[in-house]
């Protein structure tokens, strides 16, 4: 047998510290503005974030952090939190990036089980602190991002303040030679049922997928891109714009902890920026302030919307009234978390406009470095028909092998089940249905309840709407419609069960509305479905009513027309 040949290139690791080196030494002018908790508009540049980052880094070695050790952020997206990203992974211990939108229990839970050695937080979360202080007792020291003037007086927790730590220190410090398999940051999933579950980036994945986030048809960021990240940097590292910014030498714009409509607008103006992300929601208010304001962006390009499905409405909306790109992205904690972006070849680009639209419409097709599969029950492969539906699957140097501090595998023969349940079409382009633990089945075939949602939002007087599983004694399970109207609009159950005519199959149609004043979110802004069916669990649909099981009076069978063909079904996925 003959010996491999091996290349004779350096092998150079991919460190997370080689971004903002390369940041400070090739766009060290380069801005980084952020809306700080102290109320006013904090602007430096990449060099002088390297700076901070060092003595950030020599201050918590000081403070006896070793390689390897957990230090976690309570914080806002800001240059502050920049600085922890950096001051921390780039020394080797890991950054360990908390959502504070989640239950305080929640968040002791996760600082207990990532064995936190420090806490850096932002001082608006100094309550939060002080409640979650007594719960975590191996944390050795929580740390006020602010300086000595702002330093929150009334805690009952001891805390060490971020800038006098920083002022004890020179920055005379050289990013030590870290092995890229090491950790970089850790997130957890935002645990809809059961405790969160960590997934644990290494250096090589943060540095892979920020390569993979610029690339010209994923986020096709630039130096002469000003980005604005809604998306939190306590969620997922903010979709990798931290780490793909200073890759590229876009500058950075952070909006701290105003996310509305107005406030974003302003910034957004203010600092010319050409470039955003974020989920639907905060979008939606966005949207809403523009309108009221009789506002338009005058540099805004571009925007990927993910997180959770984007409505079709909300993307003519900023494209065809507001002239400005939606990518519509899919992806997820355990992904790092890009998987898939809608973004057509140039051949597509050459179809009918509404075909272009559909294609943009769904979560798109995957970056390099992402492999994606669908399968049956039995575990088989899907045709890529966009008819199919399956459990999608994923593997790649970016994707999870194994969660934090848990034995077995989530992995099946080497790939990682995301939960979702998604078709794929000729095209390779991704249509995510549902969650495969939200799925309506009704009759043994499978309803989309996003498909269902997003017509229900594209009516002008629905605010937001959700699509849930109602048992039924004949079909198993009906799609049950809940809706928040719009302020100051109405409309009646029966307009708005119309307003599907022509727009999903028939028996795709909701059985039954219900009105409600607001929707349950996770801490990351996803309809939580669970809570909504427990909610609604013994709701009886009108179409249920005289079957037996069902005290009521007589079904009206015709008005669900359930005997027609069906479309994309899991068990005879070539129906068309
Ligand atoms: P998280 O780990 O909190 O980022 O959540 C990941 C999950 O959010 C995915 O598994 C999907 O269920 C959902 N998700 C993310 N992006 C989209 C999208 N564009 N459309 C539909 N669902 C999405």
């Amino acid at each position: 047998m003959t010996m491999p040949l091996y290349g004779q290139m350096m092998d150079v690791p991919l460190t997370v510290s080689s971004l903002i080196a390369h940041a400070a030494r090739h766009f060290g002018d380069t801005e980084i503005v952020s809306r700080r908790i102290e109320g006013d508009l904090h602007r430096y540049t990449y060099r002088d974030c390297e700076r901070r980052a060092k003595r950030l880094a020599q201050a918590l070695i000081a403070l006896g952090v070793e390689s390897g050790e957990r230090v976690a952020t309570l914080a806002w997206n800001g240059y502050r939190h920049l600085e922890a990203y950096y001051g921390t992974a780039g020394f080797g211990a890991v950054c360990h990036t908390i959502n504070p939108r989640l239950f305080p229990e929640q968040i002791a839970y996760i600082v207990n089980h990532a064995d936190d050695s420090f806490v850096l937080f932002d001082t608006s979360f100094a309550t939060l602190v002080d409640a979650l202080a007594p719960h975590c007792p191996k944390v050795r020291g929580w740390i006020a991002m602010t300086g000595e003037a702002h330093m929150p007086l009334t805690m009952q927790t001891p805390v060490l303040c971020y800038e006098t730590l920083l002022d004890a220190q020179d920055g005379d410090f050289e990013w030590p030679a870290i092995d890229e398999r090491q950790a970089s940051y850790l997130c957890y999933t935002s645990g809809t049922t059961g405790n969160p579950k960590g997934a644990l980036y290494t250096h090589r994945s943060t540095v892979l997928h920020a390569m993979g986030a610029s690339m010209p048809d994923a986020m096709c960021l630039s130096a002469r891109d000003s980005v604005l990240p809604v998306v939190p940097m306590f969620h997922v590292n903010a979709w990798g714009i931290p780490h793909a910014a200073p890759l590229t030498g876009a500058k950075l714009v952070f909006p701290g902890k105003d996310l509305d409509g107005k406030s974003l607008y302003e910034l957004m103006e203010a600092e010319r920026v050409t470039y955003s992300a974020g989920v639907p929601t905060v979008w939606l208010g966005l949207l809403n302030h523009l309108r009221d304001a009789k506002a338009r962006f005058t540099s805004l390009e571009r925007t990927v919307i993910g997180g959770s499905a984007c409505p079709p409405a909300m993307l003519r909306t900023f494209e065809d009234e507001y002239g400005i790109e939606v990518i519509h992205a899919w992806g997820m904690t355990e992904m790092s978390p890009l998987g898939t972006l809608a973004k057509l070849t140039w051949e597509q680009s050459q179809r009918p406009k509404a075909e272009q639209r559909k294609l943009r419409e769904k979560q798109g097709h995957a970056l390099y470095g992402v492999d994606m599969k669908i399968v049956g029950d039995d575990g088989r492969d899907l045709p890529w028909d966009g008819v199919a539906f399956g459990d999608l699957h994923v593997r790649g140097p970016w994707v999870i092998d194994r969660y934090f501090r848990k034995d077995e595998s989530p992995l099946i023969d080497g790939w990682f089940p995301t939960g979702d349940v998604a078709t794929i079409d000729r095209d390779g382009f991704l249509n995510i249905t549902d969650r495969s633990k939200d799925v309506i089945k009704s009759g043994g075939e499978w309803i989309s309840s996003i498909d269902v949602e997003n017509v229900a939002i594209a009516h002008p007087a629905v605010a937001e709407a959700a699509c849930i599983a109602c048992s039924h004694p004949k079909w198993t399970e009906r799609p049950l419609l809940v809706v928040v109207k719009r302020a100051g609009m109405d409309v009646s159950r029966e307009a708005l069960l119309a307003f599907y005519d022509g727009k999903v199959a028939k028996w795709w149609i909701p059985d039954d509305v219900a009105f409600v004043d607001e929707l349950p979110h996770t801490a990351t802004g996803k309809l939580q479905k669970l809570k909504l069916r427990e909610r609604f669990r013994d709701h009886v649909l009108p179409s249920s009513v005289g079957i037996e099981g069902c005290p009521l009076t007589p079904l009206d069978d015709a008005a669900l027309d359930l005997s027609t063909p069906l479309a994309g079904t899991r068990e005879n996925p070539s129906v068309q």
